[in-house]
């Protein structure tokens, strides 16, 4: 589940070509996968913990820590200690469970819901209707791709702009700009653990909708038990608007991802209102993690060949992960700082923070390098850059490449993107163990979304990806693990 960033990619759509697809000759589609494509091939195994306790744990789990966050932290209540997490446990959600679901209505709020929809259609009238590079995705099952708008970057700049107008020309009064997100973050969180439940039914109705077409793809992995293809996702490739509007992508990273650099925009301009000056700590967080969206909206095409595009349904995993888990789970360190003023006053403070500074540095680099050096791969090998690494040939035609980063561990990039993670918490101090629950849950994401991909790849390329493995022995941190 869940955001993903910077890499390389492209995906599908209807035979009767539409303005947004393309036919395409594919030799490298088995004959099996048929175009008319309305049945996912048989699987032997369930993910995410078989077909009903794993799904429905994470349906409940994930939001109900999205809801805590969001609710209990900062604002009016501590940043608790793991003593006092434990105690609050035990006094409100084994003894008193009534209190969550009063916590549950308060976070309720009609008008922030409506201003959340308001939000998520501007979003989507900017994918529908800024100027934009088009670019295609993979080669699907019915022998199509599909292509896709590049104007996330112009969507998030206009976005900050226009509320950036509102708190400075006092449009609506000045409602609804920075500190008003800064002060509604938990009902706008709230406002988007409901919209994404609704947008997944949604969803799972709509994949059964015009079955007939030859476009209608089902992801390989929905297996006809409604509970978990409404978790997992039945349809590849949802598309709305005269098939303009494609759901899935414009999910993975506009409105969760332009959110979360929203709310961070929101945590700086209280910690400024409240102190007249920003600490450290907070410039690097909103640096570091504004590069890390910005990153994400210029690469925008690297994410059509990723798994969530090219495998995965949009069902509620990728829903509630890309528009509710993104801005409330994400924005940990920022919320946290926004309430604190840490100016750096002794030795010890500056070298402290040149650590963490580094350790964002390197994870930068390793994470934009190495999925750089993959991504050139993939589009040119002959480039100087990555002409003379070492590849293995596959059966399939294509090479793998088994030198540079990806010499030193199959997921290298992973490592890189889990210690930006781990420097973001570490600007928090360790007051708290809260601001940690990120690179916590990060690593679980990685590791499991790294068996996934093994799996995958092992199948496709067989012999060839265990003689890659003996040459990058490791999965994702060289000689650790
Ligand atoms: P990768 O970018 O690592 O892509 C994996 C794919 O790359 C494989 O399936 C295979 O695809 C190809 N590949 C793997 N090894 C090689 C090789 N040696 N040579 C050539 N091709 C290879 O994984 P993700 O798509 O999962 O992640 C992309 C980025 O997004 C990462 O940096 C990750 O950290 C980030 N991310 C961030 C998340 C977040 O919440 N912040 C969540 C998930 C990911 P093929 O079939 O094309 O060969």
């Amino acid at each position: 589940m869940a955001p993903k960033r910077a890499v390389s990619g492209t995906p599908s759509k209807r035979t009767t070509v539409t303005a947004a697809t393309k036919t395409v000759p594919s030799p490298s589609v088995s004959s099996s996968s048929s175009s008319s494509g309305t049945q996912a091939t048989e699987h032997q195994h369930y993910e995410f913990g078989g077909p009903y306790l794993g799904p429905l744990g994470i349906m409940i789990g994930l939001p109900l820590i999205s809801f805590l966050y969001s609710s209990y932290c900062g604002g009016n209540y501590r940043w608790a200690s793991l003593p006092l997490i434990w105690e609050t446990i035990q006094n409100v959600v084994l003894q008193q469970p009534s209190l969550l679901w009063d916590g549950i209505k308060n976070a309720w709020n009609t008008e922030v819901f409506l201003v959340y929809v308001c939000y998520f259609t501007l979003q989507a009238i900017f994918y529908l209707t800024f100027p934009a590079k088009k670019e295609e995705g993979t080669v699907l099952k019915n022998n199509t791709r599909l292509t896709y708008p590049m104007n996330g970057l112009a969507s998030l700049l206009v976005t900050v702009a226009l509320i950036h107008a509102i708190d400075t020309f006092q449009i609506f009064g000045g409602k609804y700009g920075w500190l008003w997100i800064y002060n509604h973050w938990g009902q706008l969180i709230m406002a988007t653990i409901v919209f994404s439940f609704l947008l997944s039914i949604f969803l799972y109705w709509y994949s059964f909708q015009d079955v007939t077409s030859s476009s209608k793809i089902l992801a390989e992995g929905s297996r006809n038990v409604p509970l978990y293809d409404f978790f997992l996702g039945r349809e590849l490739n949802p598309r709305i608007i005269n098939n303009q509007l494609d759901l899935k992508f414009f999910c993975e990273l506009r409105p969760g991802l332009v959110m979360w650099l929203l709310i961070n925009i929101a945590c700086l301009c209280k910690q400024h209102t409240v102190n007249q000056q920003v600490d450290p700590w907070m410039i690097f967080v909103i640096l570091f993690q504004g590069y890390y969206v910005l990153d994400s909206v210029l690469n925008e095409a690297a994410i059509l060949t990723t798994m969530d595009i090219t495998t995965d349904g949009f069902g509620f995993m990728l829903a509630f992960g890309d528009l509710a888990w993104v801005p409330s789970v994400y924005s940990l360190q920022a919320r946290y700082l926004a309430e604190q003023f840490s100016p750096l006053v002794s030795t010890n403070d500056y070298l402290t923070f040149a650590g963490v500074v580094l350790m964002g540095i390197v994870g930068m680099y390793i994470f934009r390098s190495a999925n750089s050096q993959k991504d050139l791969f993939k589009r040119n090998p002959n480039d100087p850059a990555v002409a003379n690494l070492p590849t293995i040939q596959t059966k399939r035609g294509t090479k793998l490449l088994a030198g540079g980063w990806w010499g030193m561990a199959r997921h290298i990039n992973y490592f890189g993107d889990w210690l930006m993670a781990v420097s973001w918490s570490a600007a928090t101090g360790i007051s708290t163990p809260l601001t940690y629950f990120y690179p916590f849950y990060f690593a679980i994401l990685l590791i499991h979304r790294d068996g996934r991909d093994e799996e995958k790849c092992e199948n496709k390329y067989g012999n060839s990806w265990k003689e890659y493995c003996k040459i990058a022995k490791y999965r994702i941190v060289p000689y650790v693990y």
